[in-house]
């Protein structure tokens, strides 16, 4: 059957990648988790020092970036794909808010921003794929067949990303988590190498009063119209 590349983007704490990870299971087709390479870099810069809440060395980080090398690779118990920086397994070290505080700032680099699409659109390259992300449907896959865009309310956003972390066992305050999503929404909107924003021919969906299953059904039937040519 005719593939297509579907690129999910929105702001902080949408649940893009639950929605992702659904759509591309029930079509068999990969799945790129881009947050996770921008959010990889950022332990990077973190465990070189780089950057930290004083300071902030880009032209240190630029230099560096010949030695970062990133891959996913499939967990053969949950069947989920890990982000490895340089080999290692990171991916349960990549959600905490230090990271998240850290990495909208390292994503607002040029240098960083053209290595990870160069990667992302050879990931995607010749096959079914949906990409989660900021600049998916606006940089690293303008043609895509489906472009989603989804929102929902700081606070319910907020509230998911809380929740989230919690579940994980870090100790964290509702109001830093609040002020975090923020803060990215912020930096990621208005940086200037390619800021988040709706692509013209994207499709948004507010999900704040919408449960998961109503969610899915509604993109993946978008996703169905498009794979056949309907749309
Ligand atoms: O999706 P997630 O919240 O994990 O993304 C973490 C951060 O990575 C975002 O807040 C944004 O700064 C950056 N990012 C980006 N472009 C992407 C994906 C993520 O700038 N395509």
């Amino acid at each position: 059957m005719h593939k297509i590349t579907i690129a999910i983007d929105g702001y902080s704490s949408t649940g893009k990648s639950t929605i992702a990870k659904q759509l591309a299971d029930w079509l068999d087709y990969v799945y790129v988790d881009t947050g996770a390479m921008y959010r990889a870099v950022t332990l990077y810069a973190m465990e070189n020092r780089f950057i930290s809440e004083a300071h902030f060395d880009k032209q240190a980080l630029i230099q560096a970036l010949p030695n970062v090398s990133l891959s996913f690779k499939k967990n053969s118990e949950t069947g989920k794909a890990e982000i490895h920086l340089n080999g290692r397994n990171v991916e349960p070290l990549i959600r905490s808010l230090k990271v998240s505080e850290y990495v909208s700032p390292i994503a607002t680099v040029p240098e960083v921003r053209k290595k990870l699409v160069e990667q992302q659109q050879a990931m995607g390259e010749g096959q079914g794929v949906v990409m989660d992300g900021r600049d998916i449907g606006t940089v690293v896959f303008p043609k895509a067949a489906l472009k989603i865009f989804l929102n929902a309310s700081a606070d319910e956003r907020a509230k998911r990303r809380y929740r989230e972390l919690v579940e994980r066992g870090e100790l964290v305050a509702y109001t830093d988590v609040l002020a975090n999503v923020m803060e990215r929404d912020h930096i990621d909107s208005t940086r200037k190498d390619s800021p988040l924003k709706k692509a013209e021919d994207a499709i948004e969906i507010d999900n704040s009063e919408m449960n998961l299953e109503d969610q899915f059904h509604v993109i993946l039937q978008l996703a169905k119209d498009r794979i056949a040519g309907r749309v």
